[in-house]
């Protein structure tokens, strides 16, 4: 059986985003999140919402964590439907391998959603900046 609990590796790509070795397209962050554009996004205004303290997925997340988390991908969740001017939104979250993690730090996805309008497969082409740019500040603008 594969270890239950495997340790947070802090070369992962989110990790690196966090420490501000690699760039992204942020939409908001504060004490406890960082919340940015996914640069392959299954539907448009498809955002990132990770913790700043290292998780690598909900099994291993403290509870303080996950309720600073959970209150911010909400607050994430109505500023994209309204930024985006979405019929709805979904929320995911995946957990190891098997459970379509592939990126091993704790992450929720915010997908606005439009009636009949189904999400992209993962994994297609990359966004082009200049539109990750303006949907960030749509969603940010409805946030504040
Ligand atoms: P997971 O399957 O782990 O929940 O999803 C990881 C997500 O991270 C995918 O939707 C993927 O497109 C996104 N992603 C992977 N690498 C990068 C990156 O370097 N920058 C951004 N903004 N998103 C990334």
């Amino acid at each position: 059986m594969t270890d239950p609990m495997p340790n947070y590796d802090d070369s992962n790509i989110f990790a690196r985003i966090l420490r501000g070795e690699l760039p992204c397209t942020g939409v908001w962050q504060d004490e406890a999140v960082l919340a940015f554009m996914d640069i392959t996004p299954v539907t448009a205004g498809h955002v990132l919402v990770l913790p700043k303290i290292p998780s690598r997925n909900l099994l291993d997340a403290n509870p303080v964590t996950l309720e600073a988390l959970i209150l911010r991908v909400q607050r994430i969740a109505k500023g994209a439907m309204i930024g985006m001017g979405s019929d709805g939104v979904s929320i995911q979250q995946f957990n190891e391998e098997a459970g379509g993690q592939s990126v091993f730090h704790l992450h929720f996805h915010v997908l606005p959603r439009w009636n009949n309008v189904p999400l992209k497969p993962p994994g297609g082409a990359a966004e082009k900046t200049e539109i990750l740019v303006e949907q960030a500040q749509k969603i940010h603008r409805a946030l504040v």
